[in-house]
């Protein structure tokens, strides 16, 4: 995406988990003066592979936080997946770094926290989401007063229209059969089980600094309204595009270097071939997590992160095939009700009850 903003970026630093196959080949593209793997072992074979260049190769936790708080860092872009960018996001946010922020994580389990020192340092967060990056495009301009609700848009992923005894029996490969969008296997769960619209919901209600009963989900199969705003005059804005993430990853990228959009080569939006777009609202006795992280961050504290973490496992053990796809549901439904919240966590408490919640389900199976 970098070569289609036609903005002047130098790439400081590239991270990745362990496709180290590709960052090898993007290092050499890119030339970046770090490269950081998470783990050691594949921080060790990135180094081997390129040691006939002076790319310096760190790894694990550390080497992540030092890249996006570097101070040559004007802009990072945290696309990590899960609940391991919390602490990056705040490195950079203490920092004073400008983000564009694709990993929703953060937010969800520390975003009081990330959200009020993000202001003190002077820390810019660009939503790269689809559908707060659409809320951004929409209030653009507007006065913070006169926005009344946002509408968030969701696909209703591979089960729409289904019951909660339809669910109990659904396989994986259904899950990962996502209707609209091509994304990682997390998030395509998420998507099924309308977690992500949740989590969503509480990244919204931090970025926008905008109430939770003033966030409304609403059901749109096709995707291509990606969210509403309506403001006070019952005015209502929607932004439109194709399905596809590089609109997002392009408008953040322009948006921060030149507070405006660029030019893009890209397949247009051809509505009188798609014919229909369709609305409805939200089933929300079958796919319970968008009211649930309603609850989670109006009750606010460590639950939250609680609601994530349970969550976080959850999929991983329905991915590894060690649960049904309805007990993902009911994990993390018991994880909330049981846990003694702590109001006011500072970024340890979070971590720890995001640590304890995770090893106890974790350890269960
Ligand atoms: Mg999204």
């Amino acid at each position: 995406m970098i070569e289609e903003t036609g903005a002047d970026y130098k790439v400081l630093a590239l991270c990745a988990n362990n496709n180290i196959k590709l960052l090898e080949l993007q290092a050499r593209k890119f030339k970046p003066e770090f490269c950081v793997v998470y783990s050691e072992h594949h921080a060790r074979e990135l180094k081997t592979k390129l040691n006939d260049t002076s790319i310096k190769v760190l790894s694990g936790i550390e080497g992540i936080n030092f890249i996006a708080s570097h101070e040559r860092a004007d802009y990072v872009i945290n696309a990590l997946m899960g609940q391991i960018g919390i602490m990056p996001t705040l490195a950079a946010v203490e920092a004073g770094r400008n983000i564009g922020l694709a990993n929703k994580e953060p937010l969800v389990c520390a975003g009081e926290l990330i959200m009020r020192r993000s202001r003190e340092t002077g820390a810019r967060i660009l939503p790269v989401d689809s559908e707060h990056c659409a809320v951004f495009q929409c209030i653009l301009g507007e006065e913070p007063n006169d926005i009344e609700k946002l509408i968030l848009t969701a696909s209703g992923g591979p089960f729409y229209g289904k019951s909660r005894t339809d669910l109990e029996n659904v396989s994986l490969a259904q899950t990962l059969k996502h209707p609209t969008w091509n994304m990682g296997k997390k998030i395509t769960v998420d998507s099924a089980t309308m977690m992500n619209k949740g989590l969503e919901l509480i990244e919204a209600r931090w970025l926008f600094d905008i109430m939770p009963e003033n966030i409304e989900i609403l059901i749109h199969r096709e995707s291509i309204v990606h969210s509403l705003v309506q403001f006070i005059d019952k005015s209502v804005i929607a932004q439109l595009s194709l399905p596809d993430m590089k609109f997002c990853i392009h408008y953040a990228l322009s948006f921060h270097s030149k507070n405006k959009r660029e030019k893009r080569r890209a397949e247009e939006l051809d509505l009188a071939q798609i014919k229909n777009l369709s609305f409805a609202p939200p089933d929300n006795q079958t796919f319970i997590f968008p009211e649930l992280a309603r609850f989670a961050v109006n009750e606010g504290g460590t639950l939250p992160a609680v609601m994530n973490a349970a969550n976080e496992a959850a999929v991983d053990l329905f991915l590894a095939e060690k649960i049904k796809f309805s007990d993902i549901f009911e994990l993390v439904e018991r994880s909330a009700a049981c846990h003694k919240n702590i109001k006011n966590p500072n970024i340890d408490d979070i971590i720890d009850c995001v640590n304890e919640t995770s090893n106890r389900i974790r350890s269960e199976y």
